[in-house]
């Protein structure tokens, strides 16, 4: 029989307005937001004093299936992406083998059909190593493409440090190519600096120091003017400056950029003031960088020269973290936390609701061209999330849904609780219960 649910009397965050309507779901998909009379046969919310959003979709995770799924897999991530709102995930190719061809991106996209409860997309990985094998793919079909994570592999496959590679990319190329965008050259320098001066094991604290402002602006710079050069269609991935922010525009709308960037939440949230209270579990490439950095990346997130929030959700156990400077895997849980993140922003009166779903939710869609959701429209997909606003908790160990089981945010206190989570119409995500009965949709995209 059909799935139906109407929900009732909430306010529905979307397309820069906040409406109290009810919706109605009919067989995954959205049929009509107003006023819609109750039936015995529909399953009923009553979402009074709620807010709807549509569902959150990360641009950014590295969720770890297959071949590292001691830290995470398919299922366990999207479940607890689910818990957070996330109801699509766009996933990173440095998964092993690294997903550096057409066969092994359709392997995952099976891997994912059978596992993921949430909608999932992946990049195609390209680097050096591959690099003319994609110029001789059609690739728009395809999300996007990206060497994000592919440097833990092999030293030197970066893009942004290498211009010849970029240069041929970007001249016969024209999907998106979303960078890691790092000069691993000053990266070196800095290292060995510090190795010179405290040995195998430098504090934390340095680590913005060694992953440095210079390392990435000089990086950004540099892959902004090739890609404009060739018209290519650029994505910088995880900002982390105030200065790089400068680089980007705010003039025309997003549908026209053709390049783009984004904001991790953490880079948000935390500044290197936590490095002494957190240490190696806050360690991330790009690192966190300084206060004035955090709140500029706010700043020109609202400001439209970033375009869209992502999490770079990235587990690894608390032994690969725990360890001196060099050996401690950079990267952590926070998919599960996203929406209270930029909540609490909202509670601060630093962001609007609207301005949320814009960056979450709408310009991901437009980003990556996804057909049907980003939004909440008659007609589209029923990838629908609902918030209380005033629901207080605290993350600890025992509401962490990660496979890794930790989260730099143990401790921290969230003012809203995401309650129920529907993906493709399906409610998967009920007031902390989980109907794990159906599967996600891979993502579509209009090219
Ligand atoms: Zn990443």
């Amino acid at each position: 029989m059909a799935e139906k649910t109407i929900i009732k009397n909430i306010s529905i965050v979307n397309e820069g307005q906040i409406l109290i309507a009810d919706l109605l779901i009919v067989d995954g998909l959205i049929q009509k937001i107003g006023k819609v009379t109750d039936d015995k046969s529909f399953s009923l919310i009553d979402g009074t004093g709620k807010y709807l959003f549509p569902g959150i979709i990360d641009g950014q995770v590295h969720f770890r299936d297959p071949g590292l799924t001691h830290k995470g897999d398919l299922y366990t991530e999207s479940k607890a992406a689910i818990a957070g709102g996330v109801t699509s995930f766009i996933d990173m190719p440095n998964t092993y083998p690294n997903v550096l061809s057409i066969d092994l991106l359709n392997e995952k996209y099976k891997l994912a059909s059978e596992k993921s409860l949430a909608n999932f997309g992946f990049f195609l990985g390209v680097n050096g190593d591959n690099l003319e094998q994609v110029i001789h793919t059609d690739t728009s079909q395809l999300l996007g493409l990206s060497d994000d994570g592919l440097y833990f592999t092999k030293k030197g496959n970066l893009l942004a440090d290498n211009p010849d590679i970029m240069e041929r990319l970007f001249a016969n190329c024209k999907s998106i190519i979303a960078i890691h965008s790092e000069k691993e050259q000053i990266v070196e320098e800095n290292e060995l600096f510090y190795k010179e001066k405290f040995g195998e094991d430098i504090p934390i604290e340095y680590h913005p120091v060694i992953r440095s402002e210079k390392a990435c602006y000089e990086a950004t710079k540099r892959a902004i003017e090739i890609a404009k050069k060739y018209h290519a269609r650029l994505h910088i991935l995880h900002l982390t400056t105030e200065a790089e922010t400068h680089l980007f525009r705010n003039d025309i709308p997003l549908n026209e950029k053709r390049i783009t960037t984004e904001v991790s939440v953490h880079h948000l949230w935390f500044s290197d003031q936590d490095y002494k209270r957190l240490g190696p579990l806050i360690k991330w490439n790009p690192a966190i960088k300084t206060e004035k950095d955090r709140v500029g990346l706010l700043k020109a997130l609202i400001d439209n020269k970033i375009d869209i929030v992502t999490t770079d959700h990235a587990p690894h156990t608390l032994e690969e973290k725990e360890k001196p400077y060099f050996q401690s895997m950079s990267g952590a849980p926070i998919v599960q936390h996203s929406l209270n993140i930029m909540l609490e922003f909202y509670k601060q009166g630093l962001i609007s609701l609207e301005k949320i779903a814009e960056k979450m939710c709408h310009n991901p869609a437009i980003l990556y061209r996804i057909k049907k959701r980003g939004y909440i429209r008659e007609g589209y997909f029923a990838d629908l999330t609902i918030v209380d606003l005033n629901s207080r908790w605290t993350v600890d160990k025992g509401n962490i849904l990660s496979k890794c089981g930790w989260s730099p945010l143990e401790g921290t206190t969230f003012q809203t609780k995401v309650t129920h989570t529907f993906v493709n119409g399906h409610l998967v995500f009920n007031q902390g219960k989980f109907d794990e009965s159906e599967r996600g949709q891979q993502l579509k995209n209009i090219y």
